[in-house]
């Protein structure tokens, strides 16, 4: 037998009209300059500490396939993740935004009701909102952060158990994480389900490479702006998650998720839609130094896969400036803090991207839309998939 052909990555975009219309509509390419002082500078929540977060399991040689080792030391160390913690501040400002805003308390109010007969006997005097409050102090001395948790062979979402990919999971422990190895968490993860909420948030490791890419100024502006609200929105996604756990202390196996209409039951989904009015993903992430070179894509439901939105980077920018934060409602009208005016059924979606199999599945089928008007129809062929 002959060595088996290396799958190509797939190109970050296809389509010449697909290029041309995410340029056209400032969904790629350059971000226009701000001025530092309008970028978020409020306090970053307290879960977020650098103290919560330790030294996982898959961190020594911190590489790139490209640059080759980032540091030029073996082991992960303190001294690094202190770099990695200082690169990740501008998406725990926004994440903190995201998750303590006044106006978007609703999530976890309504997470508390649903589990109003499992609040401990020491919050029951206190309103649902309070008890929010509460469990998200718990969360911040309970939490630990780590980049690292097994087989990662892709960057986008999915969940713990998935061996398709994951971004982040959530797994409930007891204790130290530091010198935990993949196999033990794996099992244990398994295993220990139940047990009260004491959250590990591991981030893809590939995000740690790319937060060491950013510090060597190896990345664009608008990749690093990517990459920034990228990690803050899977943050919050998994600390839906753990506050979800920590609502359902019972271990509870029904899960009463806020807003969802079971098509998922997925507590950082359903905070994702609250939040936001979508899911959101890398468009055509792939291994090689396309890494965040394409535009950010929003899905209206976890589960239609074949409707893509496009998110202007503009539109992302602006989640990073203290004005669309101090005007909320203003901003909230003016669709700059969710993404139903780029997908909405009723004002044509500004580029919308429909893709499904066709001819048995070796091919991919698609057509873009500009304001409900079909620009380009194109084909794919569909190449195998990477597996590791
Ligand atoms: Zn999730």
């Amino acid at each position: 037998m002959g060595k088996e052909p290396s799958p190509e990555p797939l190109l970050p975009l296809t389509g010449p009209i697909l290029n041309e219309m995410l340029l056209k509509h400032g969904m790629s390419g350059s971000i226009p300059p701000v001025d530092q002082s309008k970028l978020l500078d409020n306090d970053i929540d307290p879960v977020f500490q650098r103290s919560n977060w330790v030294l996982g399991v898959d961190e020594n040689n911190v590489t790139c396939d490209i640059d080759g080792p980032l540091f030029k030391v073996d082991a992960a160390s303190e001294a690094e993740m202190d770099i990695l913690w200082k690169m990740l501040i501008p998406s725990f400002r926004l994440a903190t935004k995201l998750i303590r805003h006044e106006n978007l308390q609703e999530f976890w109010v309504k997470s508390v009701e649903a589990y109003k007969e499992q609040i401990p006997k020491q919050y029951a005097a206190l309103s649902p909102k309070d008890v929010a409050c509460e469990y998200l102090d718990l969360l911040a001395s309970r939490t630990t952060f780590m980049f690292g948790i097994g087989n990662e062979p892709n960057i986008v979402a999915s969940t713990w158990n998935s061996n398709t990919g994951l971004r982040i999971s959530v797994m409930r422990t007891m204790g130290a994480m530091g010198a935990m190895k993949a196999e033990f968490m794996k099992s244990y993860g398994e295993t220990q389900r139940e047990l009260p909420a004491y959250p590990v948030i591991g981030l893809n490791l590939k995000h740690a490479r790319l937060l060491l890419l950013a510090h060597q100024k190896k990345l664009a502006r608008d990749q690093r702006l990517k990459l920034n609200f990228h990690i803050a929105i899977a943050l919050c996604h998994e600390l839906a998650h753990a506050f979800h756990n920590l609502c359902r202390l019972s271990g509870d196996k029904e899960r009463r998720v806020f807003g969802n209409d079971s098509v998922t039951e997925e507590a950082g989904y359903s905070w994702e839609i609250f939040a936001l009015g979508g899911v959101i993903s890398q468009y055509r992430y792939s291994e090689s130094a396309s890494l965040y070179i394409g535009p950010m894509s929003v899905l209206k439901q976890p589960m239609d896969r074949r409707h893509i939105f496009f998110v202007p980077l503009e539109w992302i920018l602006r989640l990073f400036l203290n004005s669309t934060w101090d005007n909320f409602e203003e901003s909230k009208q003016n669709g700059f803090l969710n993404f139903r005016p780029l997908s909405s059924d009723k004002e044509h979606p500004v580029l919308e991207l429909e893709g499904w199999n066709s001819a048995g599945g070796t091919k991919k089928h698609y057509i873009l839309k500009e304001h409900g008007e079909v620009v380009e129809e194109y084909e794919e062929t569909i190449r195998p998939r990477r597996t590791s």
